[in-house]
Parts: C-alpha cells; structure tokens; sequence
C-alpha cells in the first residue's frame, strides 16, 4: 500500500533554540578568529612602539646604539619606504598568523589546507550527521559507518572543497580590504607626523574597529567594518552554510537510495529570529532551489529538514 505521507517536524525538535546545535563550534571558530587578529594587533604595536620600527623615537636611538636588526626595520629615509616595507611586513604577518595554510588532516590522510577548514569540515560532517539523523528517525534503517561512508562521499568531497576554497577567499578578501586600510591610515599618520604610540593605536582601531571615530580613522576611511568584525562574523555565518549545504548534499545523495527528499526551511524559531528568515520557516524548495539559501544574512541560524513526501513507501 503506497500511502502519501507528510514529514511532520517533531515537537522537540521545533522548540530547539539551535536548529544547527553548532552554537559552541561557532563561538569557538569565531574565537579563534579573533585570536589572530588580536595576535596581529600585538605585533604591530610591538613593531612600532617597543622595536621603533619606523624609527620615530630619535632621541632615543642615540641612547642605544646596539639595537638588534628588526628594531628599526623601516628606518628608510622616505616616508613612502617605511610605508611600503611596513606592509609588506604586514602582509607576512597576515598569510603567516590569519590566512596560515598547514597540513590539515581530513578522512583519507593529511592535505594541505587553512586552518579554517577545521571548522568547516566539522560543520560540514555535523550537517551530514544531522540529515542522517533526519533519515532514521523518518524509520530508514542507516548503518552505524554511514557518516565514514558519506563522508568520502565524493559528491560531499568536492562540496566541502567548494566551502573550503569560499571561505578562504573570502577571508583572504577581508585581509586584503583591512592592509589596504591600515596602508592609507599609516600613510596619513606619517604626513601628519604622528608619533609610535598614536601611529600603533590607529592601525590597532583599523584592525578591530574600537574607537575609530575618535582617532579620526573613519575621517580617512569613511564609514567602515573593521577587518576583525567582518572576520569574526564571517566565521559564524560560514559554519552554518557549511553544515545547511552538508545537508542538501546528503538529502541529494539519497537518491541513490531511491530517497526523494527535498528541503524545509527550519528556523531556530525564538524571538531572535529576524523577519526574513521567519518568512522562510517551513517552506519547501527542491534540493536544487535550496543551493546557497541559507544561510540568509550573516549571523542566521537556519537549518534544512528533509521533505520527504512518498515516506511510507520506502519505510522498512
Ligand atoms: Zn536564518
């Protein structure tokens, strides 16, 4: 008998205040984010202030001649060449502590990748988990190695590739917008002949955005998304699209069992969520038509439920 039945969202799983259940990957991304920008701001206050590397404090080098080789790094003459050696500095200390690319061990061996792929390959298998989860509780019988089996999926590989490549683009998007940033700020610090410690602070507030209006940063840069914030905020939002694509991904991949499923908009539904996604909440969309979906702004919390419409003619 071929009953057409509706796949309900349990009452439990309506009342989740995390459809994702990633808050902690996401803090704990986020924070690490944070970290290497917190990192960065100490280098160059370290840079500046403490070695002098623009070689500002004059009087002071008279008293200490013997000054190792990376004090006074960019002690050129011209402006222009402190500028210059200044970022291409930064630019090292940014590839080597924010965009840093290391042997990242994944299923099936060690590759080279960001070090942001750790979070989003854990997003990613929790979202394929998930929408296994999804699958046994609608009464399919999934085997106990089902994730290690998804996982080297080769249409899961090549998405969390994809998810891989987005995010470290776009961070490497936000760096380079924040050096470009940090340049013209240092620029106008040394015309207006600002000495280490205000220079440091400037390019400190450029980094993460605290008190630009009163050192003038937003007179240079207008109105601006410290590259912190955008970063951090990138974090968030990329474990969520991680793990809604991990399950589109699976909820397509289960066509090969004969499994037509398509996707449910499933919001945290408390009263945090925003007017765009509560407009979203139960709306159905092919796999297809829910590619790239959610999340829908940054900081969105949004899952996918499978739709699976002919259930009961698959149930074991
Ligand atoms: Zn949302």
């Amino acid at each position: 008998m071929c009953e057409i039945t509706t796949y309900k969202i349990s009452a439990d799983l309506q009342k989740h205040y995390d459809p994702t259940k990633t808050t902690s990957l996401r803090n704990l991304f986020a924070s690490k984010m944070k970290q290497r920008f917190v990192e960065l701001q100490k280098v160059v206050k370290t840079s500046i202030v403490d070695n002098d590397c623009f070689g500002l404090k004059r009087e002071k080098l008279a008293l200490h001649q013997m000054v190792p080789a990376s004090k006074e790094a960019f002690n050129f003459i011209r402006s222009s060449e402190k500028i210059e050696a200044f970022m291409v500095w930064l630019q090292q200390q940014v590839d080597k502590g924010i965009l840093d690319v290391r042997v990242f061990q994944q299923v099936g061996g060690s590759i080279e990748g960001a070090w942001t792929n750790l979070y989003i390959y854990d997003s990613y298998k929790r979202g394929v988990l998930r929408a296994m989860t999804e699958l046994k509780k609608a009464g399919f019988d999934i085997p106990e190695n089902q994730l290690q089996i998804s996982m080297n999926n080769p249409f899961h590989v090549d998405r969390v590739g994809l998810l891989f490549i987005r995010v470290y683009s776009d961070l490497k998007g936000i760096t380079d917008a924040m050096d470009s940033q940090i340049s013209r700020i240092l620029a106008q610090g040394v015309a207006d002949g600002d000495g280490p410690a205000l220079i440091a602070r400037k390019i400190i507030s450029t980094i993460n955005g605290d008190g630009a209006d009163k050192l003038g940063i937003t007179d240079t840069l207008g109105r601006f998304v410290s590259g912190q914030r955008r970063a951090v905020m990138l974090a968030r939002t990329e474990i969520i699209r991680s793990f809604a694509e991990a399950q589109l991904q699976e909820f397509e991949n289960w066509g090969i069992l004969g499994v037509s499923a398509e996707a449910e908009w499933q919001t945290a539904q408390d009263d945090r969520v925003c007017p765009i996604c509560e407009h979203m909440q139960g709306k159905i969309f092919t796999i297809e038509e829910a590619r790239g979906k959610i999340p829908a702004h940054p900081h969105c919390r949004c899952c996918w439920l499978p739709y699976i419409k002919e259930l009961e003619k698959y149930k074991k």
